[in-house]
């Protein structure tokens, strides 16, 4: 049996047609650029997300450059985010003009709100946690710290759409909020595609500038702006898949409940405390055995994938500059691994999965 990480086909026949029904209406009515589509899927996750604006953007590394633009900050400035993300957090940070800062983490992965503080200085403008593999951060305390010193939030949710904290929504935190849609994440375009959400109106109406050039009308610039429109034909795939989202996170948390269930007295499985609610983007154990285990695998023909090897702040352009204290992260880098999953997997493979892993425990022992 072969078991991909993840497979980007649209092979259900009823997706592929309600999907191309959707494309063959943008093509009729012809508005290709933020056309009615792009409205309406940023009201619906505005909502959804319990927030007063939406604006699409071209992919979620946009909505972090733009975002971080949107709240003014730039050079001199510095971030505070976690060191294990998708390199995209730390870019965008530095292309806004303003450098990055690396806490450490936790035991779940996530930024370790008691590292942050020690790291603030008077150019500490931004704190930015990454709701990293579909779990919120512990934001009532980041909320805390960002209140005592005058700090905004901007969410790195990327990864976390769907998932929730105290009943509140990934998204929903920051000063200002951000979503990538690509492919590969739980709530995905056929391509990419992004967004931000804020409540505050100015910061709003910065993003609908930036997004376009940083055009104010048809004629005048008010301050450089990239091209970062989301294409209609994206948003209009995105509205049909919303339908849908909420059950792709059930049966990703059912394969998540099977493998802790069968897995967890052999490595370490992520844990739901009562009051979180993830949307497992990735599941992500942790094992002293993790090479040897990938490689097992991988010969049994089951695909996993280490996100991310290298720690963003261990990355050749970030390595010499970067500053921050991160050992915990540099330790448990080595040891996680991301099992298959995604709404995909059939009940045979996800069993496979956990077979071969079971396997692996009893011949090592
Ligand atoms: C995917 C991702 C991004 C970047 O999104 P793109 O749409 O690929 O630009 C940023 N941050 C995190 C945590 C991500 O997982």
């Amino acid at each position: 049996m072969k078991v991909p990480f993840m497979d980007l086909r649209i092979s259900d026949p009823q997706e592929r047609q309600e999907l191309l029904n959707a494309i063959d209406t943008v093509f009729q009515h012809g508005r290709i650029i933020l056309g009615p589509e792009v409205k309406e899927l940023e009201h619906r996750i505005a909502e959804y997300c319990g927030r007063k604006y939406a604006v699409g953007v071209g992919s979620g590394t946009d909505a972090l450059v733009l975002g971080l633009k949107s709240m003014g900050i730039g050079p001199t400035h510095e971030v505070i985010t976690t060191p294990l993300s998708w390199i995209a957090t730390a870019n965008a940070i530095t292309y806004s003009g303003a450098t990055p800062v690396f806490a450490d983490i936790g035991n779940d992965l996530n930024i370790d709100p008691q590292t942050i503080e020690s790291l603030i200085t008077p150019n500490t403008k931004a704190i930015m946690p990454v709701h990293y593999t579909g779990k919120v951060c512990r934001m009532p305390e980041i909320q805390k710290i960002a209140a005592k010193h005058q700090l905004n939030i901007i969410e790195d949710a990327s990864q976390a759409f769907g998932a929730s904290l105290n009943n509140k929504k990934a998204g929903s935190f920051g000063k200002v909020a951000c979503f990538s849609l690509n492919p590969m994440k739980v709530f995905a375009a056929c391509g990419e595609a992004g967004m931000v959400l804020t409540d505050d109106e100015d910061i709003y109406h910065q993003l609908i500038a930036l997004r376009h050039n940083g055009m104010l009308n048809r004629i005048t610039c008010q301050q450089p702006g990239i091209n970062g429109r989301i294409d209609t034909l994206q948003a209009a795939i995105l509205l049909k898949r919303l339908e849908k989202v909420e059950t792709y996170i059930e049966r990703r948390k059912s394969i998540a409940n099977k493998y802790k269930e069968t897995l967890e007295t052999l490595v370490e499985v992520p844990l739901e405390a009562p009051s979180e609610d993830d949307s497992y983007y990735t599941y992500t154990i942790k094992t002293v055995q993790r090479d040897a285990l990938k490689e097992f695998l991988s010969s049994m023909g089951i695909e996993t994938q280490i996100q991310h090897p290298l720690l963003m702040p261990q990355q050749p352009t970030y390595q010499s500059s970067s500053r921050g204290t991160f050992s915990r992260a540099q330790q448990k880098v080595k040891e996680i691994l991301c099992l298959p999953m995604n709404e995909k997997l059939s009940d045979k493979e996800v069993d496979y999965v956990i077979q071969c892993i079971q396997k692996f425990f009893i011949n090592a022992l």
